[in-house]
């Protein structure tokens, strides 16, 4: 037999059986939704999510899963990734890599010829050196000076329309560490916009993007870390939905020796680690793998030259913090971002 479709309408319902759909409805309606949150360990930092919706929990799980391929295909640590062989074929051989892998290394040398250098990925001799993110050695001038012509973005040749790249030089090495955890939170949207997820917030060590708008209706709040106090306290926050915002500092990872600090963020023209004006460097702007790419490059930059690229990117936005204690924004963020520590702010 043919079952009749399942419909009601207001007018027919006996009142007591409306009254209950009433019920269950406000009921609901008050519930406060519970998102799926997780914290995970990947490309060297935590990484936590905080997904909405019925699905939520597939969601993540598949985005974990998306960043641990990530890890193993683009890390510079992991000897068997796609990195580690191109890097391993330096001087020697064109090397086949996947779509992903190209498409991050022609962004790469994008942003290098953007910034002038100042965003380069073969700084990856000089980073092995430093070894800061694996407690540090200061190395001699003389090493440094040994390694600073390998740092030359222009040795990274990724073919057009094929399938492959090469470095030029024998020693030249490939570092994704300043775009591809950017990438990785694009990745991770993507996933949760498949599984119909329209409210969410990835964090990957300080690459933040948000999907839609917080469960309230309001955007997400997101903080930006007071880079002159503890951890945790802000200078700020900006309201965000839908976009992606990255931020490099200082103070995120570094070694201290002989009564200094060094940090793991280079100047590929110097070899050393950056000495700009900046403290810390955060954009805002649609896709993570761009936020990631341009807070590390004007972080070399300065506030001045950094803010001229931020200017030749469409919609990225920026929030600068100076080692003198002060926040250069661009304007377009006027009503989007509130500073709370009593940081003079200059707009551009
Ligand atoms: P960002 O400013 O975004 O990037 C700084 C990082 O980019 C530096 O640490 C260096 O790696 C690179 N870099 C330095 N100078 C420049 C420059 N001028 N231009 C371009 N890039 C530059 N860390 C570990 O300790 N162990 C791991 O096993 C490990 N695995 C990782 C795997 C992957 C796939 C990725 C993406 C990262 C991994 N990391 C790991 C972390 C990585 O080494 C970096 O320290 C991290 O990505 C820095 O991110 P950030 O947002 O703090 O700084
Ligand atoms: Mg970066």
């Amino acid at each position: 037999m043919k079952r009749r479709p399942f419909t009601t309408s207001k007018t027919f319902l006996p009142a007591a059986y409306a009254a209950l759909l009433a019920a269950v409805s406000l009921f609901s309606s008050c519930r406060p939704l519970i998102p799926v949150e997780t914290k995970d360990f990947i490309m060297g930092t935590v990484v936590s999510q905080k997904v909405y919706g019925p699905d939520a929990k597939a969601a993540a799980v598949s985005a974990v899963q998306r960043m641990r391929q990530l890890e193993a295909q683009l890390s510079f640590f992991n000897p068997s990734s796609e990195i580690s062989r191109l890097n391993a074929s330096a001087g020697i051989t064109p090397v086949r890599l996947s779509s992903e892998t190209l498409f991050l290394l022609r962004k790469s040398s994008f942003y290098a010829k953007e910034s002038g250098g100042a965003f380069d990925i073969l700084v990856g001799p000089l980073v092995r050196k430093w070894k800061v993110t694996q407690g540090g050695t200061v190395p001699s001038k003389e090493e440094i000076a040994a390694l600073l012509p390998l740092a030359d973005w222009k040795g990274l040749r990724v073919s057009e329309n094929g399938d492959s790249a090469m470095l030029e030089k024998k020693g030249q090495m490939a570092d994704l560490g300043g775009i591809a955890k950017g990438f990785a939170a694009d990745e991770v949207l993507r996933i949760y916009r498949a599984h119909a997820i329209t409210s969410a917030v990835i964090d990957i060590g300080g690459n933040v993007s948000v999907l839609g708008k917080n469960p309230d209706g309001n955007p997400w709040r997101v903080g930006i870390q007071n880079p002159l106090a503890e951890r945790g306290i802000t200078a700020g926050y900006v309201e965000i939905e839908d976009r992606s915002m990255s931020t490099s500092g200082a103070y995120e990872r570094f070694f201290k020796s002989g009564g200094k600090q060094y940090h793991h963020i280079i100047d590929p023209s110097t070899g050393y680690p950056s000495d700009s004006d900046l403290t810390s460097t955060t954009i805002i702007a649609a896709s993570s793998t761009d936020t990631d790419a341009l807070s590390t490059a004007a972080f070399v930059l300065g506030c001045e030259k950094g803010m001229r690229l931020v200017g030749q990117i469409k919609e990225a936005s920026a929030v600068f913090i100076t080692k003198d204690r002060t926040i250069h924004a661009t304007k377009d963020l006027h009503h989007t971002l509130t500073v709370t520590d009593g940081f003079p702010i200059i707009w551009h």
